[in-house]
């Protein structure tokens, strides 16, 4: 199936890494102007130069999602010089692994900031300008732990479950502008993300998995940018997992 985004133009936060790195490089292989946007805007400015290396277009630009001026900022200032197309709310943590009883409200807080917050400060930030310009598409990344628990990690389990509401009703909102919004649910993906968990653990989660692995980016990637294509003109409002079977048992 060939994809094309020529002429479009698409945002990707947290791409300096795993998976948000994946999107943002398909999405330039597949034509899009890239505005590579991370945290650390140094590894933003590597996800760009290897779209440009590859032949496409792309910038790069330090964002955090947290902040919700500057993701406004950000949203008008690429809506002004070439039109705002698309939205990849990718950028998140894992935060502190603890019981919820004794979860760590630093922890706690900053991970909702990020990983539910972010997210609705991108789509607040990027939808009037899809709106004003006749439609859009956007995906929210975010994770089987939208679906299921996870023992230890409250806080993730808690931002992920409602971004999928966010997801929907920010669909319900916006579809007679012709703005489609979805979610993806990946299970666990082998990126630094899971970097911070014991030593040993990798092997223990990929035998959670029916498939008997880890997950890779670039297949979040083929997910993604298929939902964001006009071939997915009929999908929004939706849920959609890439979990190798995880949540079929
Ligand atoms: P990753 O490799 O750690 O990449 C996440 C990126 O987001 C990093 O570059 C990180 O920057 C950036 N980031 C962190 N806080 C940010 C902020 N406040 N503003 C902007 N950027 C920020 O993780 P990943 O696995 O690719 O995760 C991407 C998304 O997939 C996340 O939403 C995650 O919840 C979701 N997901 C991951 C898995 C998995 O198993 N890997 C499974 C399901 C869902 P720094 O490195 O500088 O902090």
């Amino acid at each position: 199936m060939d994809i094309r985004f020529d002429g479009r133009t698409a945002i990707v936060t947290g791409a300096g890494s795993g998976i948000g790195a994946a999107i943002a490089r398909e999405l330039g292989a597949s034509g899009a102007h890239v505005v590579a946007t991370d945290l650390d805007g140094a590894t933003a400015a590597e996800t760009a130069a290897a779209i440009a290396a590859a032949g496409g277009q792309a910038e790069a630009a330090a964002l955090d999602v947290a902040d919700a001026g500057a993701v406004a900022a950000l949203c008008d200032r690429v809506a002004a010089e070439r039109g705002l197309h698309l939205l990849v709310n990718n950028a998140g943590i894992g935060g502190p692994l603890a019981p919820t009883g004794d979860y760590p409200l630093d922890g706690w807080r900053r991970v909702i900031a990020v990983n539910l917050d972010g997210v609705f400060f991108g789509m607040r930030a990027a939808i009037p300008h899809m709106a004003a310009a006749g439609g859009g598409a956007i995906v929210n990344i975010a994770s089987i732990l939208g679906s299921v628990g996870f023992a230890g990690a409250p806080a993730y389990t808690a931002a992920k479950h409602a971004l999928l509401g966010l997801t929907r009703t920010a669909a319900l909102d916006h579809a007679g502008q012709g703005i489609r919004v979805n979610a993806v649910g990946p299970a666990f993906i082998d990126t630094p993300l899971l970097d911070n968990l014991p030593a040993d653990a990798k092997a223990g989660l990929a035998a959670l998995h029916p498939a008997g692995r880890l997950g890779r980016p670039d297949e979040v990637a083929a997910l993604t940018l298929f939902l964001l294509s006009d071939r997915a003109g009929f999908i929004t409002g939706s849920y959609h997992l890439i979990d190798g079977g995880y949540c079929a048992r």
